[in-house]
């Protein structure tokens, strides 16, 4: 589209400097050798129609250097020195001063393109000029990268994310949120200096075009430790030192048949990957993270589908007391079936949805779901069987939350005690002022709460003995070896013995074989959720397991 357009406007500047010329032949040669040229009988001065037709000259030359004040520009003088030159010969050779005003107007034409141009010069460098930190931004270097490789010129692109610049810019100031992108910029061009250029994309990132022939892995490795070092700030009364870290993409291999925008994409996704990985500070783009991306581009679109179309619904996995295997209650876990028959793990689509807030739309689904589903099997067995409902991190630190559970169950009509809601231990331990008060604003309504996917290790035992909850859910993955693993069984003696301690109750997750069963029973733990006794089930067999369970 952009080389067509471009394309588009060359073509355009050339037929203007060839307008231009013939018009400048024709009042040279043609209207020159005439005196008067007569319309009916209205006799005009050759002199006064060579001077319009140099103003329409002129005009066209100024049209083309609006359309490019680089290629345009130098066609358009290029037409009016022309003229100028055929008015100059006139002049030296017939020694006839006549056209002089001619030639005047010509010098005062190439001033007013000279001064046309850099005024355009000037502004489009202003709108390729991040302010801030005075380097190219993302319009200068998308151009750059599309004439390198139309020049053959080779390397690859690196793009570089930080991190927590919006929390900063909240906590400390925009101020200096812009000292630091200023100074990392700086630290930034030191690093490449020689190897290669620096960019300004938009919000926190930086783009950098490395020549070929460099090491781009100890280089971003420069980079990273570069940018990652303290930040120096002043305050208002001491001095004190922030943190920034980063993320970053490498697309590699810049080469005259690439895309530069497929180029700039690829740079993308490998940042991306990066920033979702825990662990990984850079990427190195390839296929699989390609197709990776593709998957979960796709995967975003069947979940809003399934929000529109109805795809989703609930199965509900029940929870046993070990000790006689009464039913405790189940947990309410969604399923997407596609119209073509397929299924999308929750595994899959509910991580997919978590970074976005569709996560939001599908724990609104569940909750209201799964509270019509529930509230006359509470009712019918006496509020013994309790209904768990998994709620995600970014839903509970929302303001309001508790406002909407509570809503939900006005109009559901769900009895409140039969309700409880699962939060990761993730999310407890990265949570903030707001999923406090939702969670103590919800407990005051005799909501419980299980802390889910307990001891993958995210709590400090600070928090730990503040726990607002009633039940931990012993993590699958501290269960699965559990019955070979000292040390596991340990860490599962000792987590059941701290979860007595602070008054809450044991359950254990993802229990498949009699021998976990066996051993879990053995160390006090007090209920469980797994094959061993049952796999999530429909609602139909909710009702069966009820009746034959609930004791
Ligand atoms: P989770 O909350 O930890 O759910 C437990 C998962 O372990 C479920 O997988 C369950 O089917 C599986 N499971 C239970 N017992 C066993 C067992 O003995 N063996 C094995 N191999 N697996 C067992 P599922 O249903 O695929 O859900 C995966 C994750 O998706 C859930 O992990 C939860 O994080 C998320 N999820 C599921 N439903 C919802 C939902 O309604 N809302 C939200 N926000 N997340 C959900
Ligand atoms: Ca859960
Ligand atoms: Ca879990």
């Amino acid at each position: 589209m952009r080389t067509r357009y471009s394309g588009l406007k060359k073509v355009f500047i050339i037929l203007g400097a060839i307008f231009s010329i013939a018009n400048s032949v024709v009042s040279g040669t043609i209207i020159q050798r005439m005196q008067y040229l007569s319309v009916g009988n209205v006799s005009i001065p050759s002199s006064s129609l060579n001077g319009t037709l140099q103003g329409f000259g002129a005009l066209i030359c100024i049209a083309m250097v609006l359309l490019d004040y680089q290629f345009g520009f130098i066609l358009a003088v290029s037409c009016i020195a022309f003229s100028l030159f055929g008015t100059l010969r006139a002049i030296i050779g017939f020694r006839n001063l006549t056209p002089l005003p001619g030639a005047i107007n010509c010098i005062l034409y190439i001033i007013a393109l000279v001064l046309i141009s850099s005024q355009l010069r000037k502004s489009r460098k202003a709108e390729l000029t991040d302010k801030l930190t005075g380097q190219i931004n993302r319009y200068g270097f998308e151009e750059i990268i599309h004439k390198k490789i139309r020049a053959f010129e080779k390397g690859s692109i690196i793009f570089i994310h930080l991190q927590g610049l919006t929390d900063i810019n909240i906590n400390l100031g925009r101020n200096r949120g812009d000292y630091i992108l200023k100074t990392i910029s700086s630290r930034i061009d030191r690093i490449i200096n020689g190897v290669g250029e620096s960019y300004k994309l938009e919000g926190a990132e930086f783009a950098i075009f490395v020549r070929e022939g460099h090491d781009c892995e100890d280089l971003v490795l420069k980079l990273i430790n570069s940018i990652e070092e303290k930040i120096e700030m002043e305050g208002d009364d001491n001095n004190f030192n922030v943190y920034v870290t980063c993320k970053a993409g490498i697309a590699d291999c810049i080469n005259r048949y690439v895309n530069p925008d497929t180029l700039m994409k690829n740079a993308d996704i490998a940042m991306n990957h990066a920033i979702r990985s825990e662990d990984m500070k850079y990427c190195f783009f390839n296929d699989r993270i390609k197709r990776q991306a593709e998957r979960e581009h796709d995967v975003e679109g069947f979940v809003k589908e399934a929000l529109e179309n109805g795809y989703f619904y609930l199965v509900y996995q029940p929870q046993f007391r070990i000790k006689d295997k009464s039913l405790r209650g189940f947990e309410s876990l969604i399923r997407m079936k596609l119209p073509d028959g397929t299924f999308v793990s929750p595994a899959e689509f509910i991580a997919v949805a978590e970074r976005s807030d569709l996560i939001l739309r599908i724990d609104a689904f569940v909750l209201r779901r799964a509270m019509e589903e529930f509230k006359e099997i509470c009712e019918k067995y006496d509020y013994k069987v309790v209904l768990s409902i998994n709620i995600s991190a970014k839903d509970i630190a929302i303001e309001g939350f508790a406002d909407t559970v509570l809503q939900v169950i006005e109009e559901t009509k769900f009895p409140k005690k039969c309700l409880e809601l699962e939060i990761t231990e993730y999310s407890f331990a990265k949570s903030g002022d707001k999923t406090l008060e939702n969670i103590f604003r919800l407990r005051d309504e005799n909501i419980m709460f299980a802390i889910d996917d307990f001891g993958t290790g995210y709590t400090s035992l600070a928090q730990l003995l503040n726990l607002p909850a009633n039940l931990l859910k012993i993590d699958k993955s501290l269960i699965d070896n559990i019955c070979t693993d000292e040390t596991n069984r340990d860490f599962v003696n000792a987590v059941i013995y701290m979860g007595h301690l602070m008054n809450c109750e044991v359950i254990s997750e993802g229990v498949e074989d009699e021998d976990q069963l066996t051993l879990l029973k053995n160390l006090g733990c007090d209920f469980v959720q797994g094959y061993v006794w049952s796999k999530p089930i429909d609602y139909t067999s909710v009702i069966e397991t009820c009746r034959e369970y609930v004791k």
